[in-house]
């Protein structure tokens, strides 16, 4: 009810067209939803400019949305063979690399290094998981095995997403180094740019 009192306040300079563009803004948005506000304005309301059909912007909001999936969902299988193809219990140290630049691919497209961490770290969580149940032979002898060395099955599965955080975390070190690298030659090309 206030925002009608401002408004009635505000329109004779909005009717000569007088308001901060802003302010129109705001004010042809009241008129749009409200009725007893638009029974007291003197101009036409055929002027008052509608707002862009929800159809349009959610076809829109759509278009960009399945873009941006198609290249996470890229980022995310890179991330799923990089997190696939080393293991530091191999004595492998390939993932130094591979997350380095993996950091620096995502980083630089999204520029969200929320985003960039979590491309990282689910891959590499899942597939510590799966492949420490793997290692273990079947599926239904593991969990026996488990069982016996673990008191409950709250403990289990501690140790496992225990085990998948860890793996997640040394990984992504180097993911985060290399959205470091991309932060830091950003700024110092804006640098050069303001000299
Ligand atoms: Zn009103």
């Amino acid at each position: 009810m206030t925002e009608c009192k401002i408004v009635e306040d505000l329109l004779p300079l909005f009717e000569e067209n007088l308001l901060q563009e802003e302010t129109t803004k705001w004010v042809n948005e009241h008129l749009a939803h409200c009725s007893t506000c638009r029974t007291k304005t003197n101009i036409e309301l055929t002027e008052i400019p509608k707002p862009i059909p929800r159809k349009t912007a959610a076809t829109m909001i759509k278009n960009v949305h399945i873009k941006l999936t198609i290249y996470q969902l890229l980022f995310v299988l890179l991330s799923f063979a990089f997190a696939m193809s080393t293991s530091i219990f191999t004595g492998s140290f390939q993932f130094i690399l591979s997350y380095f630049v993996l950091g620096i691919c995502t980083f630089y497209f999204y520029r969200n290094w929320i985003l960039t961490i979590c491309i990282a770290i689910i891959p590499i969580f899942i597939w510590t998981i799966y492949d420490t149940i793997a290692s273990f032979g079947s599926y239904n002898n593991w969990y026996l095995q488990q069982m016996e060395y673990y008191d409950s099955i709250f403990s289990l599965f501690g140790s496992l997403i225990g085990g998948g955080l860890l793996m997640g975390l040394i990984h992504t070190i180097f993911t985060i180094l290399g959205v470091i690298v991309v932060v830091l030659v950003t700024k110092s090309f804006e640098k050069e740019d303001t000299l």
